[in-house]
């Protein structure tokens, strides 16, 4: 039978055209490093993004070639987000987090032509710039050197019109980088076409059910997964869009300032601005809901919001491979009886596949994997497929440690899943405790220490031990107020849930938990640091006394 239906690219250049001809007057408003509020509106916005795809042209942009960022979340930053794809060129954002020697390794790799660099990172950036000084910076800013180019004078010398010329939907349009919370970064290339289906798989009333009455905040960097698709999702909706820059001085304000319906980042930001929402009600009173998702949302967090602040939580797993949102945990219709508490636990867990993502759960064998069953119960290795799921690395060869044969991601997340489809990440297969031949849950403990008012923060990792392998060290944030046996009460409160074997042996109360560059609690880092203790096991087996090591 021949086609008759048409075939039409699915491009980002649609979202954009769409974005300008059907939501014109809709807001990008930009939070400014003085504080002031910088508006626009998406008439102005698509004016400027035709410029920019001239001013790129004139500079010997062409299609395929990389262009990075090193910026923060504002409104040149979007316009780059557009720009560069709808050009033909490949965005790729780099993690200004990053140490240089990371960095340099990224863009080398990338082969990164210009890079444009935001005033908030400008001094930042001298430290890179003498070892990537093959690639020409673009500065947001007034021009370091006469020879730079500054982003206003190109956008003010540009023509103003260009015609967007996409004829390939599979054509490549971002690049970025995992976080390397799990090993070295690796690229993603992601295409229009896996762009464009993610956006409409995230747009979906139970995804994360954006609309164009919605003002939308991503906290989530740029950088980070290409802020989960938010930028592509808000301006084909048609929602107002508010980009916090850099360091957004009081999230509460910047709601009350331009209210904020939506609003999307990692847990920890979300428990660090918890006392703040609580003082200033009345300020957060349009937010609606939260999307959250990198870490796991412990269901302590999510009952403050939901019950005491009345915002949605939204709680969403996925990885930079699946551009990036695989599941999302919503409840049921049949869940409206549960008890609150019963609510918390479902809305705590990864939850189902969003449409047009498939899961298995695996266990490898012999001769390949074998599938586990829909139990809640059976542990195994989570694994995906997807249109905007990853089926390589960037120029790193497809190996059997991440890709299946029969084409799945590995995720590297072990989980289970119930019978209604609900995703519970039991842990990272490399972060899993292993004492005494069983495995100890990192994920179940913090979860657990979270559920005490006194702890704020919570990391558990695995640290050698010669009799059993490996034993659990907590390591806790807990507020000013707390007593001083805390440690024995958190252990009776972990004693009432999980085995004995389970309990850490040592509590470490530090002010702080090294974060990864996106915001994570960095494990690596943390049991880098307990085991360069002098003498640790000594150490560590004795009871510490209250910030007896600090980390960070
Ligand atoms: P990244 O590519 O940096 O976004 O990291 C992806 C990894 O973050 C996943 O493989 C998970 O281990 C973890 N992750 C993401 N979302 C969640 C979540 N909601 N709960 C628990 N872990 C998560």
């Amino acid at each position: 039978m021949p086609n008759f239906m048409m075939s039409h690219p699915l491009t980002l250049t649609q979202i954009l055209e769409h974005a300008y001809r059907i939501h014109a007057d809709k807001q990008v408003t930009t939070l400014l490093p003085n504080g002031t509020l910088h508006r626009y509106d998406y008439a102005t916005l698509y004016e400027r993004v035709q410029s920019l795809a001239n001013a790129l042209s004139q500079l010997g942009v062409q299609c395929g070639d990389r262009i990075a960022t090193y910026a923060s979340n504002t409104y040149q930053h979007l316009e780059l987000y557009y720009a560069i794809p709808c050009l033909g060129a490949v965005l790729h954002p780099l993690n200004v987090r990053l140490s240089p020697v990371q960095l340099t390794q990224i863009i080398h790799e990338a082969e990164d032509k210009l890079v444009f660099v935001d005033s908030a990172y400008a001094v930042q950036f001298q430290a890179l710039q003498d070892k990537i000084d093959s690639i020409r910076p673009v500065y947001f800013g007034p021009k370091s050197t006469d020879t730079d180019p500054c982003y206003e004078q190109l956008l003010s010398e540009a023509e103003p019109a260009y015609t967007w010329d996409i004829g390939d939907e599979n054509s490549p349009m971002g690049l970025c980088y995992t976080s390397g919370t799990h090993g070295e970064p690796r690229g993603v290339l992601y295409t229009h076409r896996s762009m464009y289906l993610h956006t409409l798989a995230a747009n979906q009333a139970d995804v994360f059910g954006l609309t164009e009455a919605d003002v939308v905040l991503p906290i989530v960097p740029m950088f980070h997964a290409m802020a989960w698709g938010l930028p592509y999702a808000s301006m084909f909706t048609g929602a107002d869009i508010v980009l916090p820059g850099a360091k957004p001085s009081s999230i509460a304000t910047l709601i009350a300032d331009t209210g904020v319906t939506v609003a999307a980042g990692v847990p920890t930001v979300w428990a660090a601005a918890y006392p703040e929402f609580r003082k200033r009600r009345a300020d957060i009173s349009t937010l609606r809901r939260l999307i959250v998702g990198g870490e796991a949302m412990p269901p302590s967090l999510i009952e403050v919001y939901e019950k005491e602040l009345g915002v949605e939580i939204c709680h969403a797993w996925g990885m930079t491979e699946m551009s990036p949102t695989g599941t999302l945990s919503k409840l049921r219709a049949v869940h409206q009886n549960l008890t609150d508490t019963e609510k918390w636990r479902i809305k705590a867990k990864q939850g189902r596949p969003i449409p047009g993502v498939e899961l298995r759960l695996a266990a490898e064998t012999t001769d390949g994997f074998k599938e586990l069953p829909w139990d809640g119960k059976t542990v195994g290795e989570l694994q995906v497929r997807s249109p905007w799921t990853a089926n390589r690395y960037y120029k790193i060869e497809r190996t059997p440690e991440h890709f299946t044969t029969d084409g799945w991601l590995r995720t590297g997340d072990l989980a289970t899943i119930d019978v209604e489809g609900y995703v519970q990440i039991v842990d990272r297969a490399k972060a899993l405790i292993r004492s005494g031949g069983e495995s100890i849950s990192s994920v179940a403990l913090e979860t657990a220490l979270l559920k005490h008012p006194d702890v704020c923060e919570a990391a558990v990792v695995g640290i050698p031990d010669e009799k059993w392998g490996e034993r659990p060290v907590a390591v806790v944030v807990c507020t000013e107020k707390t007593s001083e046996n805390i440690s024995d009460i958190l252990r009776q409160q972990l004693a009432s849930e999980f085995p004995k074997f389970w309990i850490p042996d040592t509590f470490i109360f530090v002010d702080k938990i090294p974060k990864t560059s996106v915001g994570k609690s960095d494990k690596r880092s943390i049991l880098a640091q307990l085991i360069g203790t002098q003498n640790p096991t000594k150490k560590l087996n004795i009871q510490p006394s209250r910030k007896e090591i600090e980390i960070c």
